[in-house]
């Protein structure tokens, strides 16, 4: 079992402090298959009464694998010839990853420069957080879901499993 962290950030809604509620098991896939349980806390807002799960690094939400074997897929580090990743992700999974990201693109950059302001003004802010970060992905999911932003789903065609 791995332990969530410690901090609680405020309400993405409204700012207001979150009250824990109770805590869910979630599964985390490692490249390989390997799992691992996961206790996500969930919390209500003391002001707007809002429910809101807690997101650990490693996850990316409505993905079971780790942010870290998903940014590998998506970076082109992870391949269908690594010995390590053998069927574990699988040809479709990484296919969807891709298409998932790649929609994803003008809205992930939209939500992290309404954000983070005028810190970037820069085009192609996401392209420069990727050559910054060995841990991208599970940067720019943090900074959306932490400020009340969502990205979209692939769609059902695309996401059996989400
Ligand atoms: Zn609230």
């Amino acid at each position: 079992m791995v332990k969530s962290s410690d901090d609680v950030p405020p309400c993405p809604i409204c700012g207001g402090i979150l009250k824990y509620r109770d805590s869910r098991k979630r599964i985390c896939k490692r490249e390989g298959g390997a799992k691992d349980h996961l206790l996500i806390r969930r919390f209500v807002c003391c002001s707007c009464k809002a429910h809101h799960n807690e997101l650990p690094d490693c996850l990316v939400p409505h993905k079971h694998y780790e942010a870290e074997v998903i940014s590998g897929v998506i970076d082109g580090i992870v391949t269908e010839s690594d010995l390590d990743s053998e069927d574990y992700p699988c040809h479709e999974t990484m296919k969807r990853w891709k298409f998932w990201f790649h929609k994803n693109v003008p809205n992930i950059e939209g939500m992290i420069r309404r954000v983070c302001g005028k810190l970037f003004l820069q085009s192609a802010l996401l392209s420069s957080i990727r050559e910054m970060s060995v841990n991208w992905l599970e940067t720019v999911v943090r900074i959306i879901y932490n400020s009340g932003g969502k990205l979209f789903s692939t769609g059902w065609a695309y996401a059996p499993d989400l």
